[in-house]
């Protein structure tokens, strides 16, 4: 026995020596019984010697591994192989180490192992670096599963490592084996929808890179991502792997999408805006000067839009800019650009013109188009518009030229009266200028007393007595001479000038009916013309009658006329002024009837003393299809009690009408033209006939 033991002694120095001194080194006999262990051994097991040598191996068992583990070390080794494994020891203290084992067999003259000696590397330190890092991945893994980002990691050849659960199942990766494949390959597989395809720019760049991806879904539907790549280097510098996350923004975009649409769109019309018009203009800008093409611009505004608005109200208004909307988008060329710049205002961009008469024909067309009466609701509107129209290059080459003109075009347009389009040309501005000299010199005509009225008979049909007089304004500027009304009333009406002129008609008119009274000369009745904006004015009525008692001036010597227009909007509250004027004993009259919106159905709802048909009616009654309108229109207004005058009356055929078809009072240039308060006070006087 000693003397094995001594073999043995001699034998592990010689295994000592040749391994170094950590070296663990433990020999056992067939059956796993220590026979010798080294220093080494004895240090991580915490046993001595004495405590090792003659107990089974086990006694360093830890019940980590299972059976079957050691059932195949021993399976190995009693068949004379070594043996490697790595295995977990307990301590004498309880404590746990694990050591790399190679476990050698002596074999006896049979070739049986009668001997086993262990040699074992402490790893411990190893293992548990192994363990922590599998833990941390543990950890990783199920930190990225609950991400709501997608996550990959994909190594220096672009082969995937490890993808969370939202990447696989965003690429419908989840039964598929996709660690160590390729996006190539990836895509290969029927059902892995694949699109990355950006990474080796990221490469490239060497640094964090972020793209916008976009993924489509099964159902239709693409998603959008963005996401972040990280490139990842070795020390050296090349490449190791590339981490990706991605951000599903899908409903940032739809946001973004839908605030991009609210900025470029005009919620009324849903036409582009002025914004997205001046970016569209640029652009065209610059593809007409490439293509060396010419561009027309044409600004369109409603023709007393704002009026309508006030009167008919906002809704109506919205209405009226939708169907106009409407009609442009109709009559646009295949490559005209369609904006609503705000308010009333809307512009076309054509671009390619060849010919400027192709514009003119869009201009005209829209004119004519909007030749017609429109059903708004009850009402029959007629809408109008105004263009304005300038060329790239021929008046300008960047856009606030451009631009520019083309306003300015429209001001001449509107300026010349309305419905009309007129073409940029470089004395518009000269002619702009002479509008706004008229509206200075407008505001101050009152004051400086260059207004006058002329008055006008309205003769019985019967007797050619003057029956009454309408009063008619005249300006007689002190250079520009005679203006006529119908050149800066609607100028008064848009300025508001209308007012005070109308205040000023008034006094004049209760004046000189006061002056003609005092005369002892016969009584008839004067009408002014109230425009519709000062009818519709609240205060009309209080003004009116402080007017008459303020001048002492009855009310059956002053009668007022107004246009269908004023009957538009808001029909009660028309209807009240309309009743307190007649309470007043205010005569009202219909004027120009036939020229406006013409609907009979006001005739009946407001009940008005006086119907005028207007001078067009008369001229032309030569044509049957007039005459017959005519004719029809004196019926009905017979039928509701009105009296009727015959407007513009030139020739005895028209006035032999007039008086076949029982019209009680005629005025025009055959009975007398409008002529100053002197000359009238003169035929008052003589009680001429004027027929
Ligand atoms: P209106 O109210 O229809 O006035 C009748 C117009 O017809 C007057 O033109 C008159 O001179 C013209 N006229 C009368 N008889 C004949 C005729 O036989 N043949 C022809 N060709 N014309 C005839 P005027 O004075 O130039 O006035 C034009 C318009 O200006 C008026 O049309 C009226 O709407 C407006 N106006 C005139 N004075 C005033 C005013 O004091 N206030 C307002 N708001 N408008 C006024
Ligand atoms: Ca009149
Ligand atoms: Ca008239």
């Amino acid at each position: 026995m000693l003397e094995k033991r001594e073999f043995f002694e001699k034998k592990l120095k010689d295994i000592e020596f040749a391994l170094n001194e950590s070296t663990i080194v433990a020999i056992t006999d067939e059956k796993g019984i220590i026979i010798e262990v080294n220093q080494a051994f004895c240090r991580i097991s915490q046993y001595s010697q004495e405590e090792l040598i003659g107990q089974d191996h086990r006694i360093l068992n830890s019940g980590y591994h299972l059976p079957t583990f050691f059932a195949g070390m021993w399976k190995t080794i009693l068949r004379g192989k070594v043996w490697d494994g790595e295995v977990r020891n307990r301590a004498k203290d309880g404590s746990y180490y694990w050591v790399k084992t190679t476990i050698v067999p002596f074999l006896n003259d049979e070739g049986r192992p009668y001997q086993f000696i262990s040699i074992r590397t402490d790893i411990t330190e190893q293992k548990k670096v192994k363990e922590q890092l599998k833990e941390s991945e543990q950890l990783l893994s199920t930190l990225i599963d609950v991400m709501p980002d997608f996550v990959c990691f994909k190594d220096a050849e672009g082969r995937w490592l490890k993808a969370n659960d939202f990447a696989l199942s965003l690429y419908r990766l989840q039964d598929v084996a996709y660690v160590g494949k390729t996006d190539q390959e990836l895509l290969a597989q029927a059902e892995a929808q694949y699109c990355m395809v950006s990474d080796e720019q990221t490469w490239q760049q060497g640094q964090v890179s972020r793209v916008e991806e976009v993924v489509p879904q099964p159902h239709g539907e693409n998603r959008t991502f963005d996401v972040i790549k990280v490139p990842v280097f070795h020390a050296d510098g090349s490449r190791k792997g590339l981490v990706i996350v991605g951000r599903d923004i899908t409903e940032r975009k739809r946001a973004e999408g839908l605030n991009e649409y609210l900025a470029y769109t005009d919620p009324l019309t849903n036409l582009p805006n002025r914004r997205f018009f001046e970016e569209k203009l640029n652009e065209m800008l610059i593809q007409a000067k490439e293509k060396k093409e010419k561009l027309a611009v044409l600004y369109l505004d409603l023709d007393r839009f704002k009026y309508v608005n006030d009167i008919l109200g906002h809704a109506m208004g919205d209405k009226i800019l939708q169907m106009f909307s409407g009609l442009l988008l109709e009559i646009r060329g295949p490559k005209d650009f369609i904006a609503r710049l705000g308010g009333d205002e809307f512009t076309i961009l054509s671009p390619g013109i060849q010919d400027r008469n192709q514009v003119v024909e869009l201009a005209k067309t829209l004119i004519q188009k909007l030749d017609q009466p429109y059903m708004i609701d009850d009402y029959e509107l007629f809408i109008q518009t105004s263009i304005g129209i300038s060329f790239f290059p021929d008046d300008g080459e960047d856009d606030q030229t451009i631009m520019k003109y083309a306003d300015a075009a429209l001001h001449r347009a509107k300026a010349e009266g309305r419905n009309k389009y007129r073409i940029y040309n470089p004395s518009i501005f000269s002619e702009t200028k002479k509008t706004f000299a008229i509206e200075k010199e407008l505001r101050l005509a009152v004051q400086k007393g260059e207004f006058h009225l002329h008055y006008q008979p309205k003769v019985d049909s019967k007797t050619g007595k003057i029956s009454g007089a309408e009063a008619l304004l005249r300006w007689n500027h002190a250079q520009w001479g005679m203006i006529s009304p119908a050149d800066f009333i609607p100028l008064a009406e848009d300025t508001g000038i209308i007012f005070s002129i109308g205040e000023w008609v008034m006094q004049t008119a209760c004046r000189q009916s006061n002056a003609w009274r005092d005369q002892g000369l016969p009584i008839v009745p004067i009408s002014i013309n109230v425009s519709a904006k000062s009818f519709m004015h609240r205060d009309f009525v209080t003004i009116f009658k402080n007017r008459l008692e303020q001048w002492g001036t009855s009310s059956e010597q002053i009668e007022i006329e107004i246009t269908e227009s004023c009957l538009l909007h808001n029909p009660e509250e028309i209807e009240k002024t309309i009743q307190k004027l007649k309470a007043m004993g205010v005569k009202i009259s219909l004027d120009d009837f036939g020229t406006g919106y013409s609907s009979l159905s006001y005739l009946k709802k407001f009940n008005m003393d006086t119907l005028k048909i207007d001078r067009s009616f008369i001229q032309d009654l030569d044509d049957p299809k007039v005459n017959t309108i005519t004719t029809s229109i004196i019926q009905i207004a017979k039928g509701l009690n009105m009296r009727i005058v015959g407007e513009g009356v030139e020739t005895l055929e028209q006035l032999k009408f007039l008086q076949a078809h029982q019209c009680e009072e005629i005025q025009g240039y055959l009975c007398s033209r409008p002529v100053s308060a002197e000359e009238f006070g003169k035929m008052l006087e003589s009680e001429v006939c004027l027929l």
